[in-house]
């Protein structure tokens, strides 16, 4: 036991790490962080936290943070520190120079999940209001934009659509492409107590994750699927709950669109979607599919938990759609113990996309193309909105090889480590004439960037975060900024270097701005969130104390509308060369690329990332359980330790992607999601065999 002091005081704040959103006491002597304790009365957490929560916040701390802003005229000069004014004013003559130069259109923003709301928000009016275009994206893009996009085409929003306290009444619950155990720790432990109770559970991964078998717990079935076909095994469970009748027809007739849903049953029902006709193809056998399928119809309420495993393939958008299919045939919509629920992977990826960091959208999900939605932020900024959507990351990226787009601000996002196909974005970032990074550490990224600007961690600013579950929660300042200025600070000054005069004093003020122009959070005030706590959006006249259950009358659109959803193999095909298909993961102790958790003085943080690989798969290969191993895509190739395992399938094998080292992102694939460019992390042809390390 270490003694470490006793707190003088105490700030309650959520945690900085995963979509759970848990709210801690934050126990300060004086400006130190004495320990975090989990708050009894956080509703998303209720006094429960993880191991990351609790004890990983060193890295606020750490050495390697730059407190002070850098700037340099090329990459191959060294850093030279200069003032806040200096580095902003430097970074506002290249941004306008670029500009006058290149056309409006050459310069954007990328922003952060990790932010605030009122910081998403105020980093997309940068763009709008001040660049005048729409190049504004988010890193939900590599995660959940297809989830944006499949839920607002179904249901007409981009939301999950239960609280986590609706698990409770759960009778059967489908957990695909997710891990909630390692990636959403709390929420996983109340799963794990409902299924302990006794509600039914179908996992769809390829690997066998925890949940499958735990103590007390076992899968009603393990839907183990090649990598890359979850397509085509939602659509078998419909063709099961069509074809037998299974789906509910009062639900429907009253709820959705009935000639979509008439297509719908049409196409579902062809035998060609079949468990019998696709099992070759997913490698789940017919009669397990089938009797997933009828659980779910008929075992009661049923629930949907959905994460990375679904969103981050070729096709990503359209499983969203096809598990929304599944929920709306059974009507498990609406109510207690039902929905579709994407386990957001960042803090604050819901809250991100929330606060129209997408190119195409404004605040509350509304496309820039709507003049009516313009002219709301028009006249409250005083300037002309472009109806143009704007570039996505990866567009930014190809056109600046291109040499049409040169400038850059990217704002808590490392994209070097964690975007696809690494050489690409080196290449994008070297090819432009100012990228401004602005983080709490010199990442990868920064190795490109001709301005840094210190960034702030969630301990030392105010504002809010919405978790998974649409729950919008305080983070309150616990510590005085150490590189002297909060980042909606930073992101006002520069707005201002470059001609605007914003004057916000408080997060709050930018929330009174994101309540006036947003209607799904017109409620929504700081006096508001101190007397409830929390609130989960919609917050407005129709729901003045929030709305923990979604689509409770009627979907956001109206009628709920099915969609077909045609299985596309990708284009990421395993042949002699790469016969082996990789996909990836976390685990509990890491956080995405480790930037805070490896920076977090505790041995714990500091496993390694392992390739798991299938016990036949490495006997053929004469690889040994510890031995490095290479690991080789048609991107390129890297090196880790094997770890060898029936948790894998034969011709399957898996990683994370915590260190740096292991450089996972060298490896995976252009390819991306046909709606959103959503990356395919999770497939990648790869092959295996022994090395002698790094
Ligand atoms: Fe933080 Fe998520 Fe762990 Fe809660 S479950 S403490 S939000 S990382």
């Amino acid at each position: 036991v270490i003694e470490i002091g006793q707190p003088e005081h105490s700030v309650v704040t959520t945690c900085a790490y995963c979509g759970v959103g848990c709210s801690f006491k934050a126990e300060m002597r004086g400006e130190e962080l004495v320990r975090m304790v989990p708050y009894k009365d956080g509703k998303a957490n209720r006094g429960h936290s993880c191991v990351k929560g609790r004890f990983a916040y060193g890295y606020a701390s750490h050495k390697d943070r730059i407190l002070e802003p850098m700037i340099r005229d090329s990459i191959d000069q060294p850093w030279r520190e200069v003032s806040w004014d200096e580095a902003l004013t430097f970074a506002a003559n290249k941004l306008r120079a670029i500009q006058f130069e290149h056309g409006r259109e050459s310069i954007g923003v990328i922003t952060s999940s990790r932010c605030t709301n009122e910081e998403t928000y105020l980093v997309q009016k940068l763009t709008r209001a001040v660049f005048r275009n729409n190049n504004t994206d988010t890193c939900a893009r590599v995660c959940h934009s297809p989830t944006g996009y499949g839920l607002g085409q179904t249901f007409g929003t981009s939301a999950g659509t239960q609280d986590f306290d609706s698990v409770e009444d759960t009778d059967v619950v489908i957990v695909i492409g997710a891990n909630p155990t390692d990636g959403h720790p709390v929420f996983g432990s109340r799963l794990k107590k409902r299924l302990r109770q006794g509600a039914k559970l179908i996992v769809i991964d390829p690997r066998r994750i925890d949940l499958v078998k735990s103590p007390h717990i076992r899968a009603a079935h393990h839907l183990a699927l090649r990598p890359g076909t979850n397509v085509a095994v939602v659509t078998a469970l419909a063709h099961v709950i069509v074809t037998e009748g299974l789906f509910d027809e009062a639900f429907i007739r009253e709820r959705c669109d009935g000639d979509e849903f008439q297509d719908y049953v049409e196409f579902a029902a062809d035998p060609a979607h079949s468990p019998e006709a696709v099992e070759a193809v997913t490698g789940v056998p017919a009669e397990e599919l089938r009797k997933a399928a009828r659980l779910y119809a008929t075992g009661g309420n049923g629930a949907i938990y959905y994460g990375l495993g679904v969103t981050e393939h070729s096709q990503g958008s359209t499983t969203v759609i096809g598990i929304a299919n599944l929920a709306m045939l059974t009507g498990n919509i609406g109510r207690r113990g039902v929905g579709v629920n994407p386990l957001r992977g960042q803090n604050n990826v819901q809250g991100s996309c929330d606060m129209g960091s997408f190119p195409h959208e404004l605040p509350g999900y509304r496309h820039v193309k709507n003049p009516e939605v313009r002219s709301i932020f028009e006249s409250l900024w005083g300037v002309e909105i472009s109806d143009e959507p704007g570039l996505r990351i990866p567009n930014m990226l190809d056109a600046a090889v291109e040499g049409t787009f040169k400038g850059i601000y990217i704002q808590g996002e490392d994209i070097l480590q964690s975007d696809p196909d690494t050489h690409h974005v080196s290449a994008g970032l070297a090819a432009m004439d100012c990228v401004i990074v602005h983080d709490l550490f010199l990442n990868e990224t920064a190795n490109y960037a001709h301005v840094f600007l210190p960034g702030s961690t969630f301990l030392e600013k105010d504002g809010t975060f919405t978790n998974a579950e649409r729950r919008i929660n305080r983070v309150r300042k616990v510590m005085s900024p150490r590189n002297g200025y909060a980042d909606w600070e930073v992101t006002q000054l520069l707005a201002n270097a470059m001609g605007a005069n914003w004057s916000y004093k408080h997060p709050s003020e930018i929330m009174a701005e994101i309540a006036a122009t947003t209607p799904s959070f017109a409620n929504v005030t700081y006096e508001l969130l101190e007397e409830k706590g929390s609130i989960q959006w919609p917050c407005n006249d129709t729901t003045p104390e929030g709305s923990p259950i979604m689509h409770v009358d009627g979907f956001v659109r109206g009628k709920g509308r099915f969609i077909r959803t045609e299985y596309v193999a990708t284009d990421e095909r395993t042949g002699p060369r790469f016969p082996l298909l990789l996909t990836t993961g976390r685990i509990l102790s890491q956080y995405n690329v480790g930037a805070q958790t490896r920076r977090t003085e505790n041995v714990v943080w500091h496993e390694e990332d392992l390739l798991e690989i299938h016990p036949h798969d490495a006997e053929q290969r004469g690889v040994k359980d510890g031995q490095w191993v290479k690991l080789a895509s048609r991107a390129g190739e890297t090196s880790l330790r094997a770890k060898i395992t029936d948790r894998v399938a034969p011709g399957v094998v898996y990683t994370t992607f915590h260190h740096p080292v292991t450089q996972a992102n060298v490896i995976t694939t252009d390819y991306s999601d046909w709606a959103t460019n959503c990356p395919e992390y999770k497939v990648t042809a790869v092959q295996v065999g022994p090395s002698n390390g790094p």
